[in-house]
């Protein structure tokens, strides 16, 4: 009995072993870029910019394949903040995607909603309180505001409700001119 103890746990010890080297030895290093761009994302997941959350669009930026104006949550904020890390030309919004839009969070008019759950299985941040057949109703400290849940309402009862301006997220609303060195 003491033997096949001591066997199980010397096993045991040579396979956490063999774990603990190779999570060092295969550690897959992530890109440093990646991680710079996607913590400049604003992280709604939301994919306005065509891409299937904040990461994948760093990844694109990061290889060339993405522009820089594609993220509508990060506004143009954004857009100068990439220009900086990437050393390239601040680039208005295109015509392919939406421009900026004022920080909104959804809101559920729950006198119509019919508890279908749907919005709640297309929110990514989980901000939807509610249950099958019951009133749901938005989180509203949870939501990133990214309008995922509008389209999946069969009775259209969401709406996206704009956050009024503080001094925080008061915003320069005219276009931002660099002015040239007099000579
Ligand atoms: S409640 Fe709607 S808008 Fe808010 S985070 Fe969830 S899906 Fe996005
Ligand atoms: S999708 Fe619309 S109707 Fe369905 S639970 Fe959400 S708010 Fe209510």
């Amino acid at each position: 009995m003491l033997t096949a103890l001591l066997v199980m746990s010397a096993i045991a010890l040579a396979l956490g072993a063999a774990l603990g080297y190779s999570a060092i030895r295969l550690k897959v290093e992530g890109n440093p870029l990646v991680d710079k761009i996607d913590a400049i994302l604003p992280q709604t997941q939301c994919g306005q910019c065509g891409y299937p959350g904040c990461k994948p669009y760093a990844a694109a930026i990061a290889s060339g394949e993405a522009d820089i104006n594609r993220c509508p949550p990060g506004g143009e904020e954004g857009i100068r903040k990439l220009a900086d890390l990437l050393g390239v030309e601040f680039k208005p919004f295109g015509n392919e995607t939406a421009g900026p839009k004022p920080k909104s969070v959804a809101f559920i008019d729950e006198n119509v909603c019919i508890g279908c759950t749907l919005c709640i299985q297309a929110c990514p941040v989980d901000a939807i309180a509610g249950a099958a057949k019951q009133m749901h109703t938005i989180i509203a400290s949870e939501c990133t505001g990214c309008e995922l849940c509008v389209a999946p309402c069969p009775v259209n009862c969401i709406s996206m409700v704009p956050l009024p301006q503080t001094p925080q997220t008061w915003k320069w609303q005219y276009p931002v001119y660099t002015l040239a060195p007099v000579k």
